[in-house]
């Protein structure tokens, strides 16, 4: 489980700047995917061989009380109660203020380690930057610059050094694919859970007890297993399981982190938003396997469903990779499909890739189109062979590769997800170049 890391503090401190530098995306083509908006607030960061998620309570005032404030307070002391660790970041330049020792106070009762963040402190004596704000009662102050970098990655390894380390991986061929569902509110997905679930599909779950972990609840379907995430604490209530907590977007990152395959939820009678997006958005930067189920389709006349097309098309083009499904849960309606690209998703997010034909493949999609020159060098790939799963990752040996634009990137990639038949998982490309 990747640690969650909420950044607090009031507005002006640097929190926004350090969200950034911590979520600096883990793939730069991910990250220049065209028209992909990204949630300013919530991110998935990566430092060495590090990964945590980061969320930023900009805006998200823990001291408001009422007013439009309010909302804003509720989802910071969302955040706070699901982090694994509190960065509480102050401004060294602007020194302690009153707002921060509200902040304090809310923060000392948090029953998680709470690190003390001075910010703002390039170019300062380190030990007079922090020393006013020991009287906060937090413990020692770590000076950084959230600008400039500077402090940031031994903050990173503080925090990691107070966490536990993570446990083994789940064996994924136990259960088969490990689904989760995700969406924003009221789309659907408890009563697709129920459709899934229904009594005599579950195998065997034990309820859990209150857990900070996100737990797998296993169960069959056509004679094949599955392993779906649970993201709102399900509970059995008789013949139905439901949600026991609002919706929360730590836990759908999460949830999407340990998923072998998403199933993206939207609400065919409302429009496309941005919160569909973002979460959209996280799955692509977790580099996950996808499905996309349009649910509530028996709400819908012809002519809204051809808008619906549209709209889908438009907005959430770069999940074009993905296979989308028009489904009713309630009436247990498009299910079976929807499972079967499930399984399909899972087959290519754990594909084998065999390093000849995935040389000849290369070598084939360089002949018919050559990558362009740069500087009167041609970039020359050489071989390639499979790096990883889950995503799939294509290493590409040969020289001159850092010239290779995106462009030229993105048509290997769309050649190799044709050639192995890659359907519903996102393919990484990366190259590695011999002088
Ligand atoms: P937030 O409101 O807490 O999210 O703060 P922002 O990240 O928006 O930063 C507020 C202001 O402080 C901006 O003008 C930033 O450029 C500036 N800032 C952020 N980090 C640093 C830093 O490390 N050093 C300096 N000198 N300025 C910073
Ligand atoms: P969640 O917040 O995403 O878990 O959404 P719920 O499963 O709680 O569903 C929200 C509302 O939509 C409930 O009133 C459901 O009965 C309704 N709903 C869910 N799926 C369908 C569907 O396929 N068709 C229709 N007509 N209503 C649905």
């Amino acid at each position: 489980m990747k640690p969650t890391i909420v950044l607090v503090g009031r507005p002006n401190v640097g929190k926004s700047t350090l969200f950034n530098r911590l979520t600096r995306s883990r793939d730069a083509l991910v990250a220049d995917q065209p028209g992909l908006t990204r949630d300013r607030h919530y991110g998935i960061g990566r430092m060495g061989d590090r990964d945590y998620l980061v969320v930023d309570t900009a805006g998200f005032d823990p001291v408001a009380k009422d007013g439009i404030m309010h909302e804003m307070a509720r989802q910071a002391e969302q955040a706070i109660a699901e982090a694994d660790v509190l960065l509480f970041l102050v401004d060294g330049r602007a020194g302690l203020t009153p707002h921060d020792e509200q902040i304090a106070t809310r923060l000392r009762r948090a029953d998680r380690p709470v690190f003390l963040v001075v910010n703002k402190g390039e170019g300062m004596n380190r030990a007079m930057a922090g020393a006013e704000f020991h009287a906060l009662g937090l413990g020692d102050p770590l000076v950084i610059s959230a600008a400039h970098g500077d402090g940031v990655r031994p903050l990173l390894d503080e925090i990691f050094d107070t966490l536990p380390p993570e446990g083994p991986e789940d064996e994924a061929t136990d259960h088969g694919p490990r689904v989760a569902i995700v969406g924003r509110p009221n789309v659907g997905k408890s009563t697709l859970i129920n459709t899934l679930l229904g009594e005599e599909r579950l195998i065997a779950f034990d309820m859990p007890g209150t857990t900070r972990d996100a737990i797998t609840v296993p169960f069959e379907r056509n004679g094949k297993q599955y392993a779906l995430i649970d993201t709102a604490g399900l509970r059995r209530r008789g013949k139905v399981f439901e949600a026991v907590e609002k919706f929360s977007v730590i836990k759908t990152l999460k949830a999407v982190e340990e998923a072998n395959v998403v199933v993206l939820v939207l609400d065919a009678s409302q429009d496309i938003s941005d919160q569909d997006a973002h979460i959209a958005g996280f799955v692509l930067d977790a580099g996950r396997a996808l499905v996309v189920a349009i649910n509530k389709w028996d709400t819908v006349d012809e002519y809204r469903r051809e808008r619906l097309k549209d709209a889908l098309a438009h907005k959430l083009h770069f999940l074009g990779f993905a296979r989308t499904h028009y489904i009713s849960a309630l009436k247990s309606q498009g299910i079976g499909g929807l499972l079967r690209s499930v399984d399909g998703a899972y087959a290519a997010a754990m594909a084998k890739l065999s390093t000849p034909r995935l040389t000849r493949t290369l070598q084939e999609a360089v002949t018919k189109q050559a990558p362009p020159r740069s500087g009167g060098f041609r970039p020359k790939m050489r071989y390639a062979h499979q790096g990883g799963s889950n995503p799939p990752v294509i290493v590409i040996h040969g020289t001159g590769l850092d010239k290779v634009p995106d462009s030229y990137t993105r048509y290997l990639s769309r050649t190799f997800m044709d050639a192995f038949r890659l359907q519903g998982t996102p393919l990484r490309i990366q190259f590695r170049s011999t002088s």
